[in-house]
């Protein structure tokens, strides 16, 4: 049976997703959009899934009998709502990051879930489905370089929007690194710092650019990640992960080595949809077959509101210059607690 699927919010990546459901993945159909910019909902509707209804919000998409399951990709602010919603109905849902703008409205959506029951919800971190990340992964568990000591990262974008602010590289940026090393490692941070170097006459005005994020996991693992979101030269993610026996490397994506007037070089990347383009391919994916099959594997509920708390201490560790505690509440069954 194709899955029937509701989008709310058909701006960049919510028309991504729809193209994919439509044109690249298998099992489901889009069957509902809607976007507070209804004409923008008609747009895509008509591009992509010209059968799609268009309701007026996203309350009355999540009510349509024929829509099975839910894809929120509106603004951060009002994701929480129509998660909390698509609940109430006892719907599956994919909330593309961040799960909620705070961690208590994280927290009311995994009380929510753990009262229903069941997992129902899965939070768009892609980094986990991509193939890079999961060769990393694979050798760190087979212990191919010993109990993980140290993790190097970059996460560096050519350049941002005007309306960029500073503590947008945690909310929107670092929470990428955030959830991935959380998964990749099994453990649990308990700190953050964050340092300024001198700031770089690229940025704007308003903006302090780069900024390097000092994480101590439970485990006594220390993660440096520089971010530096107007580095210019492109989309650049690194990842370099220190282990008692040796160092594994995030591998670049694939391109072709130029030699070429005396020199080598291989092209980077400038958009972070093509760099991930695959993962999102494999995680809407895995949503679908979770959906039909009953049971999700990707991001929990769990795993949004723990990048949520880890978020708002990196962003207190911003104005304050101190070490900021990074403390959960006591995890729900649902979620392995
Ligand atoms: P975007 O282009 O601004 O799209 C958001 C869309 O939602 C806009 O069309 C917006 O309309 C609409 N919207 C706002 N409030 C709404 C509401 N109450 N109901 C229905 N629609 C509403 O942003 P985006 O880049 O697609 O990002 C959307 C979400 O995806 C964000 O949470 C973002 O963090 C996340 N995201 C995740 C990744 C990832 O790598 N996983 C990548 C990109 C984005 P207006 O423009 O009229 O406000």
């Amino acid at each position: 049976m194709t899955l029937k699927i509701g989008v709310i919010g058909t701006g960049a990546i919510g028309e991504d997703h729809i193209r994919r459901c439509m044109q690249a993945l298998s099992g489901a159909e889009i069957v509902a959009v809607t976007d507070v910019n209804l004409d923008r909902a008609r747009e895509v509707a008509e591009k992509y899934a010209p059968r799609a209804k268009v309701p007026a919000d996203g309350e009355a998409l999540i009510a349509l009998p024929e829509v099975e399951a839910v894809i929120v990709t509106s603004w951060g602010g009002t994701h929480a709502r129509y998660v909390l919603e698509a609940i109430r109905h006892r719907k599956y849902v994919f909330c593309e990051k961040p799960l909620a703008t705070t961690a208590e409205d994280c927290l009311k959506i995994v009380e929510a879930e753990a009262a229903h029951g069941k997992r129902l919800v899965q939070v768009g971190f892609m980094r986990p489905y991509d193939s890079g990340y999961r060769a990393l992964k694979a050798l760190i568990d087979k212990g191919e370089i010993g109990e993980v000591l140290m993790i190097h990262a970059a996460h560096r974008n050519q350049r941002v929007g005007a309306n960029y602010k500073t503590d947008m590289g945690i909310t929107d940026t670092l929470v990428h690194e955030l959830d991935v090393f959380r998964w990749m490692l099994g453990d649990d941070y308990v700190s953050a710092q964050v340092i300024f170097p001198r700031r770089s006459g690229k940025a704007m005005e308003h903006m302090r650019d780069p900024q390097i994020v000092l994480l101590e996991t439970k485990k006594g693992i220390r993660i440096d990640v520089e971010i530096f979101v107007n580095c210019q030269y492109g989309y650049d993610i690194k990842c370099a992960v220190v282990g008692e026996l040796g160092e594994a490397s995030l591998p670049m994506p694939p391109a072709v080595e130029l030699r070429k007037s005396a020199a080598l070089s291989t092209e980077i990347m400038t958009d972070w949809k093509e760099r991930f383009i695959a993962a999102y391919d494999v995680e809407v994916q895995d949503f679908i077959n979770g959906v039909r099959a009953g049971a999700l594997n990707g991001a929990t509920s769990w795993d949004g509101y723990c990048a949520s708390v880890a978020a708002d201490a990196c962003v207190r560790a911003q104005e304050t210059g101190q070490i900021e505690k990074i403390e959960m509440t006591p995890r729900p069954a649902l979620y392995g607690g």
